[in-house]
């Protein structure tokens, strides 16, 4: 089995410091977090930008400081770049992001229900978003809710947008989405090609349970606030709390933990584009 990448979601796009009141908002809270994190283990950072109010935003801007924040204290970490749709539906909005050339960026391949909202994504944008991909060069991150988004994202292979292995990542137990069962994630882990790879977000309660299980099915772990903001046990978790809490699952079973360096070889990442965004976006 190959090491575990831990990938952490720090901030999302939901969560308040009512709801979560560790979730970190800021460009410097969101590094501070990143730091902690890869101390405990995470190899990766799924990150979402806010603006002054704390409300989403896809702004360019935000996202850049962000990674100059994170890339100061933690340089070797892998940042991905979410093109989520609750800050805007306008398709640019949502590819400034990808326009960046960040490493990897998040790309959700069909739609679904989410609390309160349609989470759309209609076929002509997704090939738009996948055009925005490929010009970049950025690998993809294929965020699926339904199974349906598994084979449209190979679609996009196919057509030559992205190019195999690629990576999955499956967000499980949203209401209105695909529920976040065991047997879900073995009838998903199993519908990808076998050179891919990929990982789970169980949301709430279900993030340490699927995250375990991704341990030891030789998948990869997602954690943090965005999709949970709780501990096992009630208390209100922190992002390094979760990461802690699967790297030492992990070690109880033996799975040993992949170091940004590993992760980047896992994923089929090129290590010469790892400070690419900022060498192309100086100040
Ligand atoms: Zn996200």
């Amino acid at each position: 089995m190959e090491k575990l990448i831990v990938v952490t979601a720090l901030t999302g796009n939901v969560p308040t410091r009512e709801t979560s009141p560790n979730v970190p908002l800021t460009p410097k809270e969101i590094a501070a977090d990143v730091r902690r994190c890869a101390d405990a283990g995470s190899s990766m950072f799924h990150v979402h930008a806010r603006d002054s109010e704390g409300k989403p935003t896809l702004d360019a801007g935000v996202y850049l400081e962000i990674v100059r924040e994170i890339k100061k204290v933690a340089a070797d970490v892998i940042v991905m770049l979410s093109t989520g749709g609750r800050a805007s539906k306008d398709p640019e909005a949502r590819a400034a992001p990808v326009r960046l050339a960040p490493e990897i960026a998040s790309i959700t391949t069909g739609s679904t229900n989410l609390p309160g909202i349609i989470y759309e994504n209609s076929p002509p944008f997704i090939e738009f978003l996948a055009g925005v991909f490929k010009e970049n060069g950025v690998k993809p991150e294929i965020e699926v809710f339904e199974a349906g988004m598994v084979s449209n994202g190979l679609f996009l292979a196919k057509k030559d947008y992205f190019e195999l292995p690629m990576h999955f990542n499956f967000v499980m137990g949203a209401p209105g989405a695909i529920p976040a069962t065991v047997k879900n994630l073995l009838f998903l882990s199993e519908s990808i090609p076998a050179n891919c790879t990929w990982s789970v977000a169980g949301l709430g309660p279900r993030e340490i349970p699927l995250a375990t299980a991704a341990v030891v099915m030789g998948g990869h772990a997602r954690v943090g606030l965005e999709d949970n903001a709780r501990m096992p046990d009630g208390s209100y978790a922190t992002n390094p709390g979760l990461v802690e809490r699967i790297v030492s699952i992990a070690g109880q079973v033996g799975r040993e933990i992949a170091t940004p360096e590993e992760a980047r070889r896992i994923l089929s990442l090129d290590p010469a584009l790892k400070d690419r965004i900022l060498e192309l976006n100086p100040n």
